[in-house]
């Protein structure tokens, strides 16, 4: 027989659900907070030690609060996470240079975020006072180990939280609070002998112990300065903003849930040749601003182009 507080518990987890759900969310998990696993930080650190995060050194900064999530709220007692799924419902032309998914709509840091406190402000209104934290990779916080700990899915060799029935076409974002949570649902799902990410690399970025940032295309179209390796650059085809190849064969997205918050942008969904090609200042605030692109900037873009046109003669 249940406990009366695990009956408490399941009430309140199911009361969240209800009004997260409500508001446009795909999957909602909890997990009470604690230290993160030694393994986890050591699989981390080992990680960085061998250089594979590039230049995106913020990665090895505030280890202590990635191991100690209680440094960043310490009244956190569990935290909620939120997966919402991005997967446009409309596609771009074939011969259109390719946007990843995730970039086709709205700056998702912005739309998370105001859900993350539309739904802060509903429990403490509806289900129960707290204290809380959104987060939307806005702190050093390991939310996919997270997510894996809420039992809402894994993680897949392609580095991304699947969510067997959604996904993994996922913005993720979190709730630190201090209500006492606990998990009410387990994963058994795994990559099992799959291996279909590592073999559809365009640049043999991915292998069984993880991304190589240095590598792939996401991380030099997006996060790298400066050029592209010409030996990379020539493999990524109509790749002009980001890659979801290892994304797109992935068994677990044959039928991805579809977005229902995410809507495309019309000037990204028709991109062209054209728009590159006339790439200046301007042209790059009428297509960029308001999306998650501004990520890379004019000098970027010019150089994604430059690339974009060199495997895509006329
Ligand atoms: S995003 Fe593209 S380049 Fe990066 S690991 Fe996946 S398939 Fe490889
Ligand atoms: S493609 Fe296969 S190996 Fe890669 S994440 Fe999906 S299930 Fe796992």
């Amino acid at each position: 027989m249940k406990s009366l507080n695990s009956q408490i518990n399941s009430q309140i987890n199911s009361q969240i659900r209800t009004i997260a759900m409500e508001m446009g969310v795909d999957a909602v998990g909890f997990a009470p907070i604690a230290q993160v696993a030694d393994s986890e930080i050591a699989r981390y650190k080992n990680w960085l030690s061998h250089g594979n995060h590039a230049s995106m050194s913020y990665l090895e900064r505030y280890m202590e609060q990635r191991q100690h999530p209680q440094l960043l709220l310490p009244q956190a007692s569990s935290v909620i996470i939120l997966a919402v799924s991005y997967y446009p419902p409309q596609r771009q032309d074939a011969t259109a240079p390719k946007v990843a998914k995730y970039a086709l709509g709205r700056d998702y840091h912005k739309v998370m975020k105001r859900l993350l406190l539309g739904l802060a402000d509903r429990i403490h209104s509806e289900v129960a006072p707290h204290t809380y934290r959104a987060m939307v990779d806005t702190a050093p916080f390991l939310e996919r180990y997270w997510a894996e700990q809420s039992g809402i899915g894994f993680i897949g060799h392609h580095r991304n939280l699947i969510v067997p029935e959604v996904g993994s076409f996922l913005f993720l974002g979190e709730l630190l609070t201090s209500l006492r949570l606990e998990s009410d649902q387990s994963c058994s799902h795994s990559c099992h002998d799959c291996q279909r990410c590592l073999k559809a690399c365009p640049t043999g970025a991915l292998t069984e112990e993880g991304l190589n940032a240095h590598r792939c295309i996401n991380y030099l179209t997006i996060e790298h300065r400066g050029a592209i390796p010409s030996e990379l650059a020539q493999r990524f085809g109509r790749r002009f903003y980001g890659c979801d190849t290892c994304q797109d064969v992935c068994p677990y997205n044959q039928s991805p849930k579809p977005a229902s918050l995410f809507t495309p942008f019309p000037q990204l969904l028709h991109l062209d040749r054209k728009d590159l090609e006339e790439l200046d200042e301007k042209h790059y605030a009428t297509l960029f601003y308001g999306t998650a692109m501004t990520r890379a900037k004019l000098p970027e873009m010019q150089r994604n182009t430059e690339v974009y046109l060199s495997n895509n003669p006329e």
